[in-house]
């Protein structure tokens, strides 16, 4: 089944060898925020692109190609009752930053009987969400397992994929960034270090961010502890210590954020 997937995906694009399109992960997704405790990373009815990134089986096309917003900005939505209430507010408190920041041009609601398509927040297997709007009804999952997946950042980090974003190391312009360094590359997971092309994600005219809350960790799918991505240009910051470790939204990921979300 996953072949066929795969060759519609290449069909539609006619782009698979200049803009290899990422694969799935088949079975151990990595931990890329260097958790402990974490089960592999498991939903129903979705295949993992580059480890945290659900796309539906049967809609994979729109889950990363158009990234569908959340209408208005207004995210509906509920948190499991299995979460302790020190749990949900971790939760609610990544929600927050991403409200303030954008001054609730983005909102989180609660969802009522009338929603049509909510985020339903769970303590599923490993934290990933799905990229953007994908249902168009009932619940869409974003799983942050209740011992290991939930702390601010991690939450911050699905609930901007659920917005729409990508990992920020897969935008089209990345190689001008950094230097992806393949031979400490777990074997078989290169893939997961593949670029989308400009026809699919936009960099919104906003630059490359090291610091974003959406980029990969140095040492992400490492095969030796060694790092796989390297910033090449000097900002005066060692990135390859900090990059993908940073706790907020960065100020770039707030433009972002208001940039596609066409907030005033
Ligand atoms: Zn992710």
């Amino acid at each position: 089944m996953l072949q066929y997937v795969k060759l519609f995906l290449c069909l539609i694009f006619l782009s698979c060898k200049a803009y290899a399109i990422p694969l799935e992960d088949s079975g151990d997704a990595p931990n890329l925020f260097g958790l402990e405790g974490l089960s592999e990373n498991n939903a129903i009815g979705a295949n993992f692109i580059e480890g945290d990134i659900a796309v539906p089986l049967q809609t994979g096309r729109a889950a990363y190609i158009r990234s569908p917003k959340w209408p208005n900005g207004i995210v509906p939505f509920d948190i499991h009752s299995l979460y302790t209430n020190d749990q949900k507010s971790v939760i609610r408190g990544a929600m927050s930053e991403i409200m303030k920041s954008t001054n609730n041009c983005i909102r989180f609601v609660e969802r009522n009987s009338s929603t049509p398509v909510w985020l339903r927040i769970f303590p599923g297997q490993g934290c990933w969400s799905y990229m953007g709007r994908v249902k168009s009804r009932g619940a869409q999952d974003l799983s942050l397992q209740a011992t290991g997946c939930v702390h601010h950042s991690v939450a911050l980090h699905e609930l901007t994929h659920a917005l729409g974003f990508v990992h920020e190391q897969t935008r089209p312009d990345r190689n001008q960034y950094v230097l992806i360094q393949t031979e400490n590359i777990q074997s078989g997971k290169e893939h997961n270090f593949n670029i989308f092309p400009s026809t699919s994600v936009s960099t919104l005219n906003l630059p490359y961010d090291y610091g974003s809350i959406m980029h990969y960790r140095s040492d992400a799918f490492s095969s030796n502890g060694r790092p796989t991505i390297k910033a090449i240009i000097d900002t005066g910051k060692d990135w390859d210590s900090t990059m993908g470790r940073g706790k907020n939204l960065s100020n770039l990921d707030i433009a972002k954020l208001k940039a596609y979300y066409s907030c005033s």
